[in-house]
């Protein structure tokens, strides 16, 4: 395998708060080839979106974030880009979208001037040409009668219209990777899964690779190829789909695959909860970060961090106890229940 699109180093992100300097992401590496789906998972509070806002350097540098390691892109560094040359990577190189297109999309302009406004900052063309476009775009996109509802603001469009007017305009530039960011979080299930499907099918007719964050494992399974698990700020897992949907080695990989709700399940089972809730960034577990809500924890897991190692091709696990929690596991399924 070549170059990688995208190759995140032991990436930290520094927020200045009120209560003392913390790092929401600390120390995660993963890469993304080209044309890949990559997904992102973890409860709220894992760092996900600051991950994905600090691949385009969103977080206001002046005096609010920092960052350490390596972003790169086809080998260039944007941790080290001008702030001039950053914005040349925006939306041309790497386009992003949000959980909630209502507050994105600007409420006092039609959809067709935020998209032809988009495509004429990032590319040299009249106002004619660039109105074709987006027109075009919104086509492309699923939007019913574009030429009509180009004029139409905002407000006169579904959740779902408004979600695609936004991968419209991050298409504006054909960018080589596309981040969503929980892009489905905020519609019903029809519309989440025509989005999904639209953008599987923007993958494969454009190449562009995705970066997949979301909390849902059932979407991950339905798009994506590789998957990386986050808790507080860091990666605990990596796996191909297959391997973490038939083999989740991680216990907090497990506890969220046991909250998926099973349709052939018994209905009067109770869903899974992982007890307990993420720690504050401003009380992080000493040893493992899981620690306090993992049920195999122990005085090596209180007090040692451990580091993500390789089990066998490419699979990463970062606990201490994985191998023997599989043996256990073994053969409690080996024992057949009376
Ligand atoms: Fe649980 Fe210990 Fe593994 Fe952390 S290292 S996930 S506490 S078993």
């Amino acid at each position: 395998m070549g170059q990688p699109l995208l190759e995140i180093n032991n990436l930290q992100t520094h927020f200045n708060t009120e209560r003392g300097r913390v790092t929401a992401v600390d120390g995660i590496s993963f890469s993304v080839e080209k044309g890949e789906i990559l997904g992102v998972v973890g409860e709220s509070g894992c760092g996900k979106s600051v991950t994905a806002q600090s691949i385009l350097r969103l977080f206001d540098e002046k005096y609010t974030a920092s960052y350490d390691g390596e972003i790169k892109l086809q080998g260039e560094d944007l941790l080290k880009l001008s702030k001039a040359n950053m914005e040349k990577i925006r939306g041309n190189e790497v386009s992003m979208i949000f959980q909630d297109p209502l507050s994105s999309l600007n409420p006092v302009f039609t959809i067709g001037f935020q998209l032809t406004e988009t495509i004429r900052i990032h590319q040299k063309h009249t106002k004619q040409e660039a109105y074709q476009m987006a027109i075009e775009l919104l086509r492309m996109t699923g939007i019913p009668s574009p030429e009509k509802r180009i004029d139409e603001y905002p407000h006169q469009l579904s959740g779902g219209m408004r979600q695609r007017v936004m991968i419209a305009m991050a298409l504006a530039c054909k960018p080589k990777l596309l981040i969503a960011d929980e892009p489905t979080t905020a519609l019903d299930v029809t519309i989440q899964a025509q989005i999904l499907d639209l953008i599987l099918e923007l993958n494969e007719e454009l190449g562009m690779a995705v970066v997949f964050i979301t909390h849902d494992l059932g979407v991950v399974a339905e798009i994506c190829t590789r998957v990386v698990v986050m808790y507080l700020g860091q990666v605990v897992e990596e796996a191909n789909v297959e391997d973490l949907f038939t083999n989740p080695l991680h216990p907090y990989t497990k506890g969220l695959m046991k909250s998926i709700p099973q349709i052939e399940g018994n209905r009067s089972e109770k869903l899974n909860v992982i007890g307990g809730t993420v720690p504050a960034l401003t009380d992080i577990p000493k040893g493992c970060r899981f620690a306090t809500r993992c049920e195999y924890a122990n005085d090596l897991c209180k007090e040692k961090a451990p580091d993500l190692q390789l089990h066998e091709g490419h699979h990463k696990v970062r606990c201490w106890h994985y191998a023997d929690i599989a043996r256990k596991e073994a053969v409690e399924h080996a024992i057949p229940t009376s």
